[in-house]
């Protein structure tokens, strides 16, 4: 090592990127072992009409019970897995998870939809769309339309013909809805939103986060909901933790919203007690009665 890293030399190896190196094997090693033996849970997070009131769907979102180091966070886990086997065996518990919520909720009554993460390259694996369908298949009694796949519209979506045409077989042969994610941040939004054929398109966060300070956030806020309604998608804001974030986006025209300002993400079994007890605050729906007269 003397003779390798002396001057004017490259260390051939570094030993804290070692370090580093196996404290990422060793993690992988967790995850795997954590899918095994049920470490991961979906959270889920409401998607409210705020005119109406009404709940229609809900989105799933991961977390990791972690033995040792407490409830995990996607970003702490994700970003490891990302674009490997590991990605495509957890978005499959997630689909397979996902589904028996749906059929929990709708054998309780309530026809709300679902939402599921989809990522670029689970999308892009091979047998996705035979996958889902099987899955589907599982639940012959719940309308695929309920399904709703998110997807994240980055450069990372890489090749947008063979993309479009899995997504169209999602749509068209399985029934199932599709949204476009954090819509705004990618960098071709308006080539995505006219070849992919989306249901819905969910406006990011980081543009509802300061649209009441930022005038450029309002606009991009303003411009995406028009663009929405002239292609005949739906809208979704996300990130909504305000009385006042929700009244703007009435103005604008935007009505549906997810967001703390509704309510946090919530383990399963807080679903259906949720759902019992929530009723939109009946102060909330006569000052939208005002606004909107
Ligand atoms: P996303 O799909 O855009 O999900 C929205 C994120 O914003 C969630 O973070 C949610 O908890 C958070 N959020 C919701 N409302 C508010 C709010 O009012 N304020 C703030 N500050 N945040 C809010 P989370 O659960 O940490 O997930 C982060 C990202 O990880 C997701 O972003 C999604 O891209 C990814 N992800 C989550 N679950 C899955 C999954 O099962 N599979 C895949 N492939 N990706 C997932
Ligand atoms: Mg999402
Ligand atoms: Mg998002
Ligand atoms: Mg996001």
């Amino acid at each position: 090592q003397a003779k390798l890293s002396g001057r004017n030399h490259y260390q051939l190896f570094n030993p804290a990127d070692n370090q580093l190196n196996i404290e990422k094997q060793q993690l992988l090693h967790d995850i795997r072992q954590g899918l095994q033996s049920n470490e991961f849970r979906l959270f889920y997070q409401p998607k409210v009409n705020m005119t109406t009131g009404e709940v229609f769907g809900m989105e799933a979102l991961i977390r990791w019970q972690h033995p040792t180091r407490g409830l995990l966070t996607p970003l702490k886990f994700l970003p490891l897995i990302a674009d490997s086997e590991l990605e495509i065996e957890m978005g499959q518990w997630v689909l397979q998870q996902a589904l028996q919520q749906l059929q929990l909720l709708h054998h309780a009554g309530y026809r709300i939809s679902i939402s599921v993460n989809i990522a670029s390259y689970h999308l892009q694996s091979a047998y996705f769309v035979e996958t889902v369908e099987a899955m589907l298949n599982q639940y012959p009694d719940i309308s695929t339309d309920y399904l709703q796949l998110e997807i994240v519209e980055t450069s990372a979506l890489g090749d947008i013909g063979a993309i479009t045409k899995i997504i169209r077989k999602c749509r068209d042969s399985l029934g199932v809805s599709v949204a476009l994610d954090d819509f705004g941040t990618g960098y071709s939004s308006l080539t995505h939103l006219r070849h992919l054929n989306a249901d819905t398109i969910k406006i990011d966060q980081s543009f509802i986060r300061d649209m009441l300070d930022d005038p450029q956030d309002y606009t991009i806020v303003d411009g995406v909901t028009g663009l929405a309604e002239a292609f005949n998608r739906q809208v979704i804001a996300e990130g909504v933790e305000s009385v006042e974030h929700g009244l703007m986006l009435l103005l604008i025209g935007c009505e549906n919203a997810q967001g703390y300002g509704i309510a946090k993400p919530m383990p399963s079994d807080e679903v259906l007690p949720w759902l019992a007890h929530y009723h939109a605050d009946p102060q909330w729906l006569a000052a939208v009665d005002l606004l909107l007269s």
